[in-house]
């Protein structure tokens, strides 16, 4: 009996999948993966005999039906989502039907593009005196987001905030965060984190907007929000002199 191991491909770049990852597509019989987003260069680690599918134009029932077939044939098969599949995957229903299908499965987590939009703008999410918060979350598009989860009420907060899924509609973002953010927060919109055309737009609730559409940003973009984005805070307790913890002595202890 085969198994289906979902794979997170991570952001973009080829080289921020995990070594564990990186393994299951080496030694997959089949992949079927997520080609809007995943990059092809990942498809190289595979075995040449490898089935190879791109699930952007197939049906949930059509992925499934992919996965029993190479099941029953004893295949090891890797399913690829781009950054992390937790977080927007819509690998739930897939894991749901295997379930029914009885089926085998397991889950490699990946590097979600919020952190890879992290990293490009070399700022901290979770900063003393600022944010211990961040949300991750975004506007309703043809998917809903349940009304206690508007993003005009997340706002209100005013934590550090990523949002997928939502650049197309940057004036309803704005107009949405305004309600709960000063006008001055500043905002990074990072497009394609992590790939060679990655491009990061700054700017404020204030600005942002237009700044957005002159770049032409309008897809694939990761929108940062909040101080953490700024440069005032307070310094960690876990690297303070002062202070004691469970591996260092501080200096008044
Ligand atoms: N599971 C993915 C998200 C899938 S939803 C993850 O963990 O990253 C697709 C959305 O993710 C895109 O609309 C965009 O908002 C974001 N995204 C995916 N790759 C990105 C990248 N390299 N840079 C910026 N945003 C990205």
């Amino acid at each position: 009996m085969g198994e289906v191991i979902f794979v997170g491909a991570g952001p973009g770049d080829p080289e921020l999948i995990t070594v564990k990852g990186q393994k299951a597509l080496m030694h997959a019989d089949r992949v079927i993966y997520a080609g809007s987003l995943v990059n092809p260069e990942l498809l190289s680690h595979c075995r040449s005999e490898v089935l190879l599918h791109d699930s952007a134009g197939l049906t949930l029932e059509e992925v499934i039906r992919l996965m029993k077939t190479g099941v029953d044939q004893g295949e090891s098969i890797v399913r690829l989502h781009t950054g992390d599949p937790s977080v927007y995957g819509a690998i739930q229903e897939q894991m749901d039907a295997l379930d029914e299908l009885g089926i085998a499965y397991a889950v490699i987590p990946g590097v979600s593009s919020v952190f890879a939009a992290a990293a490009a703008v070399q700022r901290e999410f979770t900063l003393p005196g600022v944010s211990q918060t961040l949300i991750l979350t975004r506007l309703a598009g043809r998917t809903s987001v349940p009304e206690g989860e508007r993003l005009a009420s997340l706002a209100k907060h005013q934590a550090s905030l990523a949002l997928f899924l939502s650049v197309q509609d940057i004036g309803k973002v704005v107009e949405e965060l305004k309600e709960g953010y000063p006008i001055s927060t500043p905002v990074a919109v990072v497009y394609k984190a992590s790939w060679p055309e990655e491009a990061v737009v700054r700017g404020t609730l204030e600005d942002i907007e237009q700044k957005v559409r002159e770049a032409g940003v309008q897809k694939t973009a990761q929108i940062l929000v909040g101080d953490f984005l700024g440069k005032a805070y307070a310094r960690s307790k876990l690297y303070d002199p002062d202070f004691t913890h469970a591996y260092r002595r501080g200096r008044d202890s």
